[in-house]
């Protein structure tokens, strides 16, 4: 699917593109909310008080966006966001719960006929207010919702991971090219300043040749709360701890050397007799080989306490993650000297609203979004390999045609 490898310009667009977008997350951020801690970013209001999102001034229309699934994460990040958007604007809602869509609705100002179920989804295509449709309903749904909403005439904007198999990540691409729309997955880590900076650094050659990478994502799942319960459900998540919070890892592991592994070796255990993990594996630790000889060792697990971090070894000194992807108040710190190491001072931005203003950005001019399919298909294509190497005790290499072109 993926364009030859040319990794010369493929890492110079990339890192062009990654210094572009740190300059938008600052600007981004200078437009957001002052909190106490004087970090600049967008909150969740109270329920009582409506949204006022036409009070941002706009340079131009805004691009319309519908909300599929509220759920936690929806409602607790995302729309909350949009108040801190300069090109996105939040003009529509899908619930399976008409109760909730209406409440919420109200609390963000959308009307009535603005608000679907997922029977009548499919005449969104009637709403032209709509422009871009945000799939943010459990991982097995995501390819179905992203392909009607395609079918709708709308683009795409798709939570990770993209989709449960590569095979429906690639009838997801084909969707949205045969609608001539766009297709973008929300990998909000490559829009968080802490992440570009790093990215900026290594680039720099800050920490010297990088040579080794650690990145580890746990949690404790709980299927007894709503939006975990439907993660100890393989049909519903396609996978435990790795599809849900290892794909940051893989992420990390890719955007920090802007290089495609070569090679995955794997292993995974499940507490036994542990009901949470009869369907979905509790943890997995794996290796990822790059092209430069980069090797990335990862953890993701749902039994040990919350941790979302990572470290990248150069043979000058070393860059720290620490938390790496929360959703605010990440911290970076580095040694150039491999002794010392000193805190970074980066804007925290809104890496939620930088990435819905990015699709609005490149619906109104035309370019392909940082994130694209493309970017969601190669991960899930090593969400794969991992489970196969893990499965069958040995290292699986990927094709060719899985390299950044
Ligand atoms: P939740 O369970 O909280 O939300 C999912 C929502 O999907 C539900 O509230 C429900 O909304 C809707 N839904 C439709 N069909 C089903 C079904 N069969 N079972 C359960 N829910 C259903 O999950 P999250 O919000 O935590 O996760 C949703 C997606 O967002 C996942 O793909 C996840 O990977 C991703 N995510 C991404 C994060 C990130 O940082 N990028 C962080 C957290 C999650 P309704 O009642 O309105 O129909």
């Amino acid at each position: 699917m993926s364009e030859p490898l040319d990794p010369v310009r493929g890492r110079r667009a990339f890192f062009q593109q990654t210094l572009a977008l740190a300059a938008a997350v600052g600007a981004n951020a200078s437009c957001s909310r002052r909190t106490h801690g004087g970090a600049p970013r967008a909150e969740a209001l109270p329920a009582a008080e409506p949204v006022k999102q036409a009070a941002r001034a706009a340079s131009g229309p805004r691009v319309g966006f519908a909300v599929v699934g509220l759920g936690k994460f929806a409602t607790e990040q995302i729309l909350p966001a949009f108040a801190a958007c300069t090109r996105a604007r939040l003009v529509a809602l899908v619930s399976g719960s008409p109760d909730k869509a209406k409440r919420i609705g109200e609390q963000y100002g959308i009307e009535a006929k603005n608000l679907y179920d997922y029977t009548n989804f499919d005449r969104i295509r009637e709403n032209a207010a709509v422009d871009v449709v945000y799939v943010i309903l459990p991982n097995s749904l995501h390819a179905q919702y992203s392909e009607r909403a395609a079918r709708a005439g709308k683009h795409v904007l798709c939570e990770k991971p993209m989709a449960v198999t590569a095979k429906e990540c690639e009838g997801m691409i084909h969707a949205s090219k045969a609608a001539g729309k766009k297709l973008m997955i929300a990998y909000r880590a490559q829009f968080e300043p802490h992440n570009l900076r790093a990215i900026e650094m290594v680039r720099r050659g800050d920490i010297g040749r990088v040579k080794t990478i650690i990145a580890d994502h746990g949690r404790i799942l709980r299927p007894e709360q709503p939006s975990d319960s439907w993660r100890a459900k393989r049909a519903l998540a396609g996978g435990g701890s790795l599809v849900d919070i290892g794909i940051y890892s893989i992420q990390a592991a890719r955007y920090i050397t802007g290089e495609e592994p070569l090679e995955v070796s794997a292993r995974t255990f499940s507490t036994p007799n542990d009901a949470r993990f009869a369907e979905v594996e509790e943890t997995v630790a794996f290796t990822l080989a790059f092209p430069s000889g980069v090797l990335a060792n990862c953890t993701a697990s749902y039994g040990h306490a919350e941790g979302k971090r990572y470290r990248v070894f150069g043979e000058k000194g070393y860059l720290d993650l620490d938390p790496a992807t929360a959703y605010e108040g990440n911290v970076l710190r580095a040694s150039k000297d491999g002794k010392s190491a000193e805190l970074v001072e980066v804007p925290q931005g809104n890496q939620f609203a930088s990435q819905m203003d990015h699709l609005a950005e490149c619906i109104q001019s035309g370019e392909e979004p940082k994130t694209p399919g493309e970017e969601g298909l190669r991960d899930v294509r090593i969400l794969e390999a991992i489970y196969t190497a893990a499965r069958e005790h040995r290292p699986v290499r990927f094709a060719a045609d899985t390299q950044r072109g």
